[in-house]
């Protein structure tokens, strides 16, 4: 599929979930990453498995990125970081030829410091060779330790939070994006931190994480541990009813299995938090497009790729 420039779109927030799955691997799902766009900026939240191919299925060039923001280190929302940054400065990934800004908890200067040891050959070789410029794929780093406002230009707004994800699962951040009187909220890996609900309160759009399973599956503590870092269809239908957002999604939904054991159906994870919501959730998948203005358009991922 060629890179093309973003479709037109009269909204004032476009909001794309690139990858909407776990460390799991699924080639339905891609681990977790979300596309922003407003003020003819294009923000990017995570760099899970398949950022840079679903990016292209999307529509837009990885180097079309201005600002990249991560959650926490996690791996399954990092991972797909070099073949994002470096696909971006080759041609086939729009050529970038500045800097990419990358913001993210303490440890975002470590994980950047480390990819360009790991690449610095391949760096070398194609400066050498294919005559790229060095500045393309030069990063500048912020990190945060506080709440507060991470990018403000021409009206569009991103203000970070921290949430709960476990005890030994720290830093761990969400973001709250706002333009033009639109918002839509990343809550990140949470584990029921009720104080996300009021960060969201009366978003347009708030994506929330969930993790569950039958009660055959809870008896394997490996299974049990992993749930215990997330929030339950149950907690997470109480967090939408207090942040009452215009539209409720859950997104990076942890379904564990063993072999003969299978996972909860999404079906049924959403049944269980619908329980407790007033309202209908939506369950995110892979390129689905979410076009905000007065009402939310979602257009379907086989609509939009
Ligand atoms: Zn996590
Ligand atoms: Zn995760």
């Amino acid at each position: 599929m060629p890179i093309s420039q973003p479709r037109a779109s009269n909204s004032d927030l476009v909001v794309t979930t690139l990858g909407t799955g776990t460390p799991v691997y699924n080639p339905l799902r891609c681990s977790q990453s979300i596309l922003v766009e407003a003020a003819n900026f294009f923000l990017l939240f995570d760099t899970g498995r398949g950022v840079a191919q679903r990016l292209v299925q999307a529509g837009i060039a990885p180097a079309q990125i201005d600002s990249l923001f991560f959650t926490h280190y996690h791996s399954d929302h990092t991972v797909g970081f070099a073949d994002f940054w470096l696909g971006s400065w080759l041609p086939a990934g729009g050529g970038r030829s500045k800097p990419l800004k990358v913001a993210g908890p303490i440890g975002v200067q470590a994980l950047i410091d480390g990819h360009r040891i790991a690449f610095a050959d391949d760096i070398r070789m194609r400066v050498a060779d294919q005559k790229l410029p060095l500045e393309g794929t030069h990063i500048e780093v912020t990190s945060h330790s506080e709440c507060g406002v991470l990018f403000n230009q021409n009206g569009l707004k991103v203000t970070s939070f921290e949430t709960f994800h476990g005890k030994m699962i720290k830093p761990n951040w969400g973001y709250r994006i706002d333009y033009a009187g639109r918002s839509v909220v990343i809550g990140g890996d949470s584990n029921n931190d009720r104080s996300v609900a009021k960060i969201a309160a009366d978003a347009d759009l708030f994506f929330h994480s969930v993790g569950a399973a039958d009660e055959s599956l809870m008896k394997f503590p490996e299974i049990a541990r992993i749930l215990q870092h997330h929030t339950t269809p149950q907690q997470a239908g109480e967090i939408f009813s207090v942040a009452r957002p215009k539209m409720a999604a859950l997104i990076h939904i942890v379904t564990p299995s063993r072999p003969g054991l299978p996972p909860i159906k999404l079906e049924d994870v959403r049944a269980k938090a619908e329980e407790f919501y007033y309202g209908s959730i939506i369950i995110a998948e892979d390129l689905m497009r979410f076009e905000i203005s007065d009402d939310i358009n979602i257009i379907a991922p086989n609509k939009a790729s």
